[in-house]
């Protein structure tokens, strides 16, 4: 950057602001723009395609500059704080036309990704986190909190390891985060390759003001990084934060616990294919009305429960929803009219709310005895704790009521905002201002009368006030005497009078003073609500839970989900019929086919095979999603369903995401599968699909095996493990919690068609053969594959892997032992027969027809 001293005082000053925000984009007020200069203008005018123009053009080194006008400047700033960037917004906090000398300017707020308030009609149902950590390198402990700027959430924890920090920070979705002490080199590299923006804070001295936002946090080094976030919010805010609301202290052990790769692969609130949430479990279940709902039901999916007694409580209240249909329809009705409590509440500490946003709020809370006179109906205990703050506030509703105009318009400041009757000295001015238009209509008419110019008019603008306006064409009828020129236009003249000036001052000061006195009165209403704030809040949460609750209820009735009953220590699961809820939802329930899942205290591990695309994946995806939805208290997709309440999940499914971290599939594998080998307990699922696949067969199988074994012998927690290697299916004979399962087909005119059921007993091990000679494939060839099947069996190294192959070109593989054994004699003839022996209605025929039927196929064969 150039020098100072060359610059002018202007630029002097820039330059010592500029200074404190050196890693900000500073919008410099000048007038009615936003500037920016240097490399700042540079960057920016790229990113936000602007002309880059320069100050001082002709000078031997003009400054680059670009700008955006500031009342279009909010969008500008959104889409750089989006991109990761924090803007830093300079205004002028003196008054030009008063000050000598330069203004003065200072930074007024710093937008930063993690305490944006942008967009937030489109992103109503997602939360923006800001995170804080401050570390404690003899412990090396973690202090961790986080809050929404926008909802004046806080959480904190103290978190024991780097991994789950960065499961937290990614289950967040944090994009910013304030570092409050030195931090491990290995997280602070993990957070650069998250392209998480981070900030360097030091503990400021926000104890006193802040204290009881921390009442009940014990731990010092959680104290200290709600500190840290504290002083950030301070530091960037620079305005009112009464709206935070107490830290919430939370133990990511009291949840089911899921690393992110898992939430990630079991698509819980994130699709893999897509942007959207489409085809998430989140997608799936939320029924909700409100944004609140929303967005704690994506904190649900992220923590399930583990207290028995938690999950109960939500089953109870989503039971008695589902048994009062026409309650739950007038519920969602009105649950459809609340708006976002949280984040008006929000608004209203910032003192960003409008005339139309307490409307807004007083809409919502006009709903609350409606709600509440449902649920006391449905009540006979399970809403207990959720109907204590289900409380109407009423008090509120009538003084917003009583105050605000139904008609008020956005600015606060123009007036309008305030109902009639509501303060006797508005009221007062209100009269004058219509008297006085009254006054200036009756003018109108005796003047027009009293000159016999028919086309005279009254009119008002903002360099004259009132004036007279007549066209040139009736100038000569001008009573000169009392009339006073004051403008000439090209076809008419416009006159004052000391009458019309008078009534002017009397109606322009009382419009003045009706309108201060309105802001003046709507920043008392705003005040009156400001001390709710603690109430709206709370009623948020229950209004949020409720919302969340009737979905479910919704839900569940759609799609014939069921009560699941947990348990604690019984470790069996028992799902009858059980379905992937979004496999089926997007599939239709006709084409789903259910299957159980039955797992008694003995059997540890389904060792499930099958060919590519029978349905492996699904089923094992099936048991994590039904384990989730119980634990969140939702009902089931089954017939029946008993499940232990599980303590972690552990998954190794589908390699979608190895493109992101770099490493190889196979080292990704064997990383997760070594995650759950050590932290598994055998109250924990473990999914692994395929395990081994990345590397060489014989390789890969040992890991297998080796796998199978040590979780059968050492860890003991629930497994579904999928495999090719059809060796190991003889596992089961050997160790007694192992039961093997395989994906069941038939034939149906020729072709082989999954069944996608599960079925007891390991796969077929030749089903490949038999597809690939019904794909046709030449007669010696396959005698050929027949050969060295037997031949690797009898070297006991056969895999399916090189059956395989054939299986994906005919995308419809299969096996069964029962069915198979019919194809392998199999000939064009027979199969055409078979067929014919299939399709014939033996209801429909008498015993002379079938005897001729039979004749006719015994010609064939
Ligand atoms: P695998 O893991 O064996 O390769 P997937 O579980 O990925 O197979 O299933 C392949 C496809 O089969 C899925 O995309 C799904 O559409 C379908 N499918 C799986 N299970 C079922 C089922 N029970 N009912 C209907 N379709 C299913």
């Amino acid at each position: 950057m150039p020098q100072k001293t060359k610059h002018t005082p202007m630029m002097q000053q820039y330059f010592e602001i500029k200074a404190q925000y050196p890693d900000a984009f500073l919008f410099y007020r000048l007038g009615d723009f936003y500037e920016m200069f240097y490399e700042d203008a540079e960057k920016v005018s790229q990113l936000l395609e602007l002309t880059l123009t320069s100050r001082n053009k002709n000078a031997e080194d003009p400054i680059p500059m670009c700008g955006v006008p500031h009342h279009s400047a909010a969008n500008y700033i959104d889409i750089l704080v989006e991109k990761g960037y924090k803007v830093a917004i300079c205004e002028q906090v003196e008054d030009p036309k008063t000050t000598k000398g330069m203004v003065k300017r200072e930074v007024v707020q710093l937008v930063t990704p993690g305490t944006a308030l942008g967009k937030q009609e489109s992103d109503a149902k997602q939360n923006n986190f800001l995170t804080a950590i401050v570390y404690d390198d003899d412990t090396k402990n973690y202090g961790f909190s986080y809050t929404d700027l926008s909802t004046g959430e806080i959480s904190v924890a103290t978190l024991f390891d780097d991994e789950t920090v960065q499961n937290e920070c990614s289950a967040l979705r944090t994009k910013e985060i304030v570092i409050g002490s030195e931090l491990p080199d290995e997280l602070l590299s993990w957070f650069e390759a998250q392209s998480i923006v981070q900030s360097k804070q030091k503990i400021g001295d926000v104890e006193a003001e802040f204290s009881y936002l921390m009442e009940k946090v014990s731990d010092e080094l959680a104290k200290q990084s709600i500190q840290t976030l504290l002083s950030y919010l301070s530091d960037t805010q620079k305005r009112q934060l009464s709206h935070l609301q107490q830290a919430q202290v939370y133990e990511p052990s009291h949840f089911l616990k899921m690393d992110y790769y898992s939430k990630y692969n079991l698509e819980l609130t994130q699709s893999i294919r897509s942007k959207d949430k489409k085809g998430t479990l989140l997608w799936l279940l939320d029924e909700t009305q409100t944004a609140m709902g929303g967005r704690l039901l994506k904190q649900w999916i992220d923590r399930p429960l583990l207290k028995l007694s938690e999950i109960k409580e939500r089953q109870e209240m989503v039971e008695s929803l589902t048994q009062a249909y026409f309650e739950r329809m007038d519920l969602k009705d009105y649950l459809r009219h609340v708006y976002d409590l949280e984040r008006l509440a929000g608004r209203v500490a910032f003192g960003t709310v409008n005339g139309r946003d307490l409307l807004q709020l007083k809409q919502s809370l006009e709903q609350i005895p409606m709600i509440q006179s449902i649920i006391q109906g449905l009540d006979s205990g399970q809403f207990g704790t959720l109907l204590e703050k289900l409380t109407p506030m009423d008090d509120l509703v009538g003084v917003i009521r009583e105050s605000i105009n139904e008609e008020a318009p956005l600015s606060i400041t123009e007036g309008n905002v305030i109902k009639d009757g509501y303060n006797d000295e508005l009221d007062t001015y209100r009269d004058a201002m219509k008297n006085g238009k009254q006054w200036l209509a009756e003018m109108e008419a005796k003047e027009r009368q009293a000159t016999g110019i028919k086309t005279l008019k009254i009119k008002f603008n903002r360099v004259f006030g009132y004036f007279i306006e007549v066209t040139k064409s009736n100038i000569q009828d001008v009573p000169a005497d009392r009339y006073e020129r004051k403008q000439t236009l090209a076809n008419a003249e416009r006159y004052i009078t000391p009458e019309l000036k008078e009534m002017e001052t009397l109606i322009l000061e009382s419009q003045e003073k009706s309108q201060e006195l309105e802001y003046r009165l709507f920043l008392e209403v705003r005040e009156t609500v400001k001390e709710s704030i603690d109430r709206l809040q709370s009623l948020a949460k229950s209004v949020a839970t409720l919302d969340i609750l009737q979905g479910f209820a919704d839900i569940s009735e759609t799609y014939q989900y069921v009560r699941p009953e947990m348990t604690t220590n019984q470790s069996v699961i028992q799902i009858e019929n059980g379905r992937h809820p979004v496999v089926e939802k997007v599939l239709g329930s006709q084409e789903y086919v259910p299957n159980s899942i039955e797992m008694d205290k003995d059997t540890m591990i389904l060792l499930i095979t099958g060919p590519n695309m029978s349905g492996k994946s699904t089923y094992m995806r099936q048991l994590a999603l039904t384990v989730i939805m119980a634990q969140i208290g939702c009902f089931v997709p089954a017939e029946s369903a008993v499940i232990p309440i599980f303590d972690q999940i552990f998954t190794r499914i589908g390699a979608s995401d190895d493109l992101i971290s770099g490493q190889s599939t196979f080292m990704v594998e064997m990383m997760e599968a070594n995650q759950a080998l050590r932290y598994a307990t055998p109250n924990s699922l473990i999914l692994f699909d395929e395990l081994g696949r990345g590397t060489a067969t014989y390789d890969g199988m040992a890991l297998a095996q080796a796998i199978i074994e040590y979780i059968h012998e050492y860890v003991g927690a629930k497994t579904l493990f999928s495999t090719h290697y059809h060796e190991i299916t003889t596992l089961e004979d050997e160790l007694k919690g192992v039961s093997n399962r395989h994906v069941g087909a038939v034939e149906e005119n020729g072709e082989v068609v999954f069944l996608h059921k599960m079925m007891e007993g390991p796969a077929d091990k030749s089903y490949g053969i038999h597809v690939a000679k019904l794909a046709g494939l030449p007669a010696n060839l396959l005698h050929r594959a027949s050969d060295l099947l037997e031949n690797f069996e009898s070297q006991a190294v056969h895999t399916t892997d090189v059956t395989e192959i054939v299986i994906e070109k005919e995308n419809k593989p299969v096996d069964d032992v029962g069915q198979l054994s019919l194809f392998g004699e199999e000939t064009s003839e027979s199969s055409e027969v078979v067929n014919e022996i299939k399709n014939l209605n033996l209801l429909s025929v008498t015993p002379l027809e079938a005897l001729n039927i039979l004749s006719e196929l015994q010609k064939k064969v």
